[in-house]
């Protein structure tokens, strides 16, 4: 493989961007690469700088659930950009979108715009602390729910902790209120809420948590945080930056079922432009400003161009709802074949789906929270990765995040996908 460009390019990135990149996991770090730059991409291809051609599992991280480029989505953007890129002052496009959403979620009467699933989580934290007037905030170790300070937290010791910063330059006194639970593990939430349950504003939760790999959270757990903030009166936060529009149309809240009293929105609704929103039950939004005195602002958000290719996005998936039925057959068909290549060859792994979200874990399941992700061999994981990106499959760069599948793909991509990823997993474990 040919990556001579996307070297230079890199040698030159790392001297104005700290290590090159706009986004860490970008740089390909973790398995030992530097990363490609990008040129174009089509349906499920992304091509380099060089003229290398992948098979494409990032999908921008999710958004592309229609692949890159749709046509359909891009028609009429041109139009849109000649009549202004941002007001500064409201479009009908934003209200369109608003109405779209809240008619998708059961759970979200009204909803706010934003430019990030950072910023729709540390928005909706604040909302929610503003509303139930009480600061404590409950997340899940192996979540990750944005850059925040107040979410840049791990556990420590021990299965119920208080939160440990995960970043220098996150003091320790902001995280103060964040406490940690294990995903999946009811008990570790009852035993916290017994004792601090009526200082907790919120409870913050992937329902499918797409950022340590693909670990899906069970139906009685997450049917227990809503029975336990409900019975304390505590606001339930679904972050549906990665599942929002994908496990169903409406999102994780639709496919299991259950009501959050917010949901967190991101990347999809923009079709892959910066975006994210938040929403939620008409009490609590009314906490915004300026109906309510919590301040929460932002130049571009709403902006016309995302909100029109975000409308368009979600338009298509409302309308053709069989697209979520052909994206989770494509899944099982990798997800089988995936399964099928560990048998044939005795190796240890586990392959977690959710939808059309898949995860080859290097390591024996069951795979249920943070702890079990741990277990992986992450250096075979490496070796595996570069065997599948030298046979023009891209997938992310680390064991813990998500092969995303668009409808773009095809079950030639598939099947072209398991015989590659036989073939790089006899190479990583010398089969
Ligand atoms: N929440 C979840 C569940 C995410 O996966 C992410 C990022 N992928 C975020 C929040 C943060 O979104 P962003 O990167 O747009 O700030």
């Amino acid at each position: 493989m040919n990556t001579t460009k996307s070297e230079s390019i890199y040698s030159e990135a790392v001297q104005y961007i700290p290590g090159g990149v706009n986004s860490p996991v970008r740089a390909f770090k973790s398995v030992g690469l530097n990363p490609i730059f990008v040129d174009h991409a089509k349906g499920s291809r992304l091509y380099d700088v060089d003229g290398n051609e992948y098979i494409d599992y990032i999908c921008s991280w999710g958004p592309l659930m229609l692949g890159h480029s749709n046509e359909e989505v891009l028609s009429g953007v041109e139009d849109i950009i000649r009549r202004g890129t941002s007001y500064g002052v409201p479009t009908e496009i934003e209200v369109k979108m608003a109405k779209l959403i809240c008619q998708a979620y059961d759970s979200i009467e009204m909803v706010r715009m934003v430019n990030s699933g950072t910023e729709a989580t540390m928005s909706a934290l604040r909302v929610a602390r503003a509303y139930t007037k009480r600061n404590k905030i409950l997340k899940f170790e192996g979540c990750y729910h944005g850059h925040s300070d107040a979410l840049l937290v791990k556990s420590g010791s021990g299965t119920i902790t208080y939160g440990v910063p995960t970043s220098p330059g996150v003091p320790a006194d902001v995280v103060k209120d964040t406490l940690v639970c294990r995903y999946n593990d009811l008990d570790s939430v009852k035993q916290i809420f017994e004792e601090h349950g009526q200082d907790i504003a919120a409870v913050i939760v992937e329902p499918v948590a797409g950022n340590m790999g693909v670990v899906a959270g069970k139906k009685e757990f997450l049917q227990g945080l809503r029975d336990i903030t409900n019975e304390y009166k505590s606001v339930l936060i679904f972050d549906e930056v990665i599942t929002g529009f994908r496990l169903a149309y409406g999102g994780a809240g639709e496919h299991y079922g259950i009501k959050a009293d917010m949901t967190c929105l991101g990347k999809i609704i923009g079709a892959g432009l910066p975006v994210g929103a938040y929403g939620g039950k008409k009490e609590i939004m009314d906490m915004v400003s300026p109906v309510g005195p919590v301040y929460q602002a932002g130049t571009l958000s709403g902006n016309p161009l995302a909100m029109y290719m975000g409308y368009k996005n979600i338009s298509i998936l409302k309308d053709n709802q069989n697209i979520y039925k052909e994206l989770e057959e494509k899944a099982i068909r990798l997800e089988n074949g995936l399964k099928e290549n560990l048998k044939k060859l005795n190796i240890e792994g586990t392959v977690n789906r959710a939808g059309s979200l898949v995860c080859l874990f290097f390591a024996n399941g069951p795979i249920e929270n943070y702890e079990d992700v741990m277990k992986c061999d992450v250096e075979k994981f490496n070796i595996y990765f570069k065997e599948l990106i030298e046979r023009g499959i891209l997938l992310a760069p680390t064991q813990f995040e998500a092969m995303f599948l668009s409808n773009a793909h095809t079950n030639e991509d598939i099947d072209y996908t398991i015989k590659s990823s036989y073939e790089a997993m006899k190479i990583a474990f010398n089969k």
